[in-house]
């Protein structure tokens, strides 16, 4: 693990509601991509205001910051691109109402200075994949784009894309020999069709692979529908919660548990049991919680 600063190089609008951040610098000299088409890291935020933001130190699995230094925002974005000969890091971000990194990203110009972590990937196609789905609402758009530019182009691809309007279709880098499905809703502005969507498809015959993103209840249902109704196996799949909704309200609720139940559920994450499970047991116990 380590911590780079990085400084805005550009600043671009896609479409209205999903800027592209280029970032650069000295500090990203060693940065190292997994490869992953997927691969994710911490965006490190300086509060409002303020030219630099209160960068952690790396340990071996992940961020600290000096006793008495309180810790800077931090919020998860994907490797849209990383220039290895120019040493650019490229990160798409929705503009969506609120939130500490799209108001960040709503002001950012060049010059101003983050920090970034070292990235990890969730994409784990089989190999000798033959075809992908992907569903994803708009935050999920720059890792669903980089996973298709980077598959073999013999692999029959489908995306599904939910995005809050007709403007949103940002459909420019997207492989022209994709099967690319535009569907309007969710994204904050409504319900979602996602669920409703994954619940409709066809599953080819071959080797195939779905990965679907986006609301965390959302996927809860689409997880449920893959995992235990279909009776995938983890190896088929990866469905990841890229935000949730109304998270001020969520996590209001998490802090009124007693401590002890909180502990609990952490320490569901260290049991020695394939992550398909634990997440069972977790999402389980969080609807009982009523959360
Ligand atoms: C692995 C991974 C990769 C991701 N990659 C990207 C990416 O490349 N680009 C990207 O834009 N996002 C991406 N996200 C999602 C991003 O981390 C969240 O949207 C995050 O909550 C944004 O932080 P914030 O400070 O803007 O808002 P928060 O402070 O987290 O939330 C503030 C309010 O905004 C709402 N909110 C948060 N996100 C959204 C949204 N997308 N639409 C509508 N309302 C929202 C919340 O419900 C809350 O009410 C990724 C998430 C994960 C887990």
């Amino acid at each position: 693990m380590r911590v780079h600063r990085a400084v805005v190089q550009s600043v671009t609008d896609l479409v209205p509601g999903l800027r592209r951040l280029v970032l650069g610098g000295d500090g990203l000299a060693d940065f190292e991509t997994t490869g992953v088409g997927d691969e994710y890291l911490r965006l490190l935020l300086p509060d409002p205001g303020e030219a630099e933001p209160r960068l952690p130190v790396a340990t071996e699995t992940w961020l600290d910051w000096p006793e008495g230094v309180e810790p800077c925002a931090l919020r998860t974005y994907t490797v849209r691109d990383w220039d290895v000969d120019r040493r650019l890091l490229t990160i798409d971000v929705v503009l969506h109402a609120g939130g500490v990194a799209a108001e960040w990203a709503r002001q950012v110009a060049p010059g101003q200075v983050c920090g970034v972590n070292t990235p990890s990937g969730m994409y784990d196609a089989p190999d000798d994949l033959e075809w992908q789905v992907l569903v994803t609402d708009l935050t999920g758009l720059p890792a669903a784009t980089r996973i298709l530019r980077q598959a073999d182009p013999r692999v029959r691809s489908r995306l599904v894309v939910e995005v809050p309007g007709v403007a949103q279709r940002f459909s420019d880098e997207i492989p022209a020999h994709v099967d690319v499905e535009w569907i309007t809703g969710g994204n904050g502005v409504g319900p979602s069709r996602i669920e409703q969507v994954v619940r409709g498809l066809e599953w080819p015959d071959g080797i195939g692979y779905l990965w679907v993103v986006g609301e965390s209840r959302v996927l809860r249902g689409v997880r449920k529908h893959v995992r235990h109704e279909l009776g995938r196996p983890a190896s088929a799949y990866k469905v990841v919660a890229y935000w949730t909704e109304k998270v001020e309200e969520w996590n209001a609720r998490w802090e009124a548990l007693p401590e002890a139940t909180r502990t609990e559920l952490e320490q569901l994450w260290e049991l020695d049991l394939p992550e398909e499970e634990i997440e069972d047991a977790y999402y389980a116990r969080l609807t009982e919680l009523g959360l």
